[in-house]
């Protein structure tokens, strides 16, 4: 099963090797033509401004929006969520983002004072232990549509993470903590969608 990391820009290389580590093969994806090797997708933490400019650049933008139509599972974390929501509140002026995922997204939604905190969060998805969640910049999830559903939510209601059919999506990074549930879980998505171009 070969998975792709969209590495045009952040930490895709902590991504690559959660992957690897649960035995999935990896692709790092800069090209449009290196999408119909995938069978999924997982589209990094960093900056969503820049990794959108870069993705229109590389011509990667549009066939990946059509391939997320097309049911491709792709995983997003913090500015990858930002890259899959239909509605991003707070981009810079001119952003756009591929869409697909049913929600509404505010970019750096926790301030100055909180840019970057760390807690514990309940996913049910995911059982038990807790996740341990770093939050780096990190964007909410305002409002979740009727195909998208909340998976995590902070004590104060807000929500973090969100799954809708083949689409998977965190305001944090488990890529950088240890936790491999949710790639597990994603690589789950994408051996049961057996997506093929
Ligand atoms: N604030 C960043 C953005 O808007 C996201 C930060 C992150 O990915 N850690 O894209």
């Amino acid at each position: 099963m070969s998975v792709g990391v969209l590495a045009l820009q952040g930490d895709f290389r902590e991504h690559a090797e959660v992957l690897r580590s649960l035995g999935a093969e990896v692709e790092l994806i800069r090209r449009p033509e290196e999408l119909d090797r995938i069978s999924g997708l997982v589209i990094p933490g960093g900056e969503s401004s820049v990794m959108d400019k870069l993705a229109r650049a590389f011509g990667v933008a549009e066939p990946l929006a059509e391939a997320v139509r097309a049911g491709l599972p792709v995983y997003g974390t913090c500015a990858g969520l930002i890259m899959l929501a239909d509605t991003v509140i707070d981009g810079i002026e001119g952003q756009q983002s591929i869409g697909g995922f049913d929600i509404a997204v505010r970019r750096n939604a926790f301030g100055s004072q909180t840019l970057s905190f760390e807690t514990d969060l309940d996913v049910p998805v995911l059982g038990e232990p807790p996740v341990h969640a770093i939050f780096i910049r990190a964007p909410v999830v305002e409002s979740v549509g009727t195909r998208a559903r909340a998976i995590a939510t902070l004590s104060d209601g807000r929500c973090v993470a969100v799954e809708q059919d083949n689409l998977l999506g965190t305001s944090f990074h488990p890529e950088i903590t240890g936790e491999h549930r949710f790639h597990d879980y994603f690589l789950q998505k994408v051996a049961a969608a057996g997506f093929r171009y």
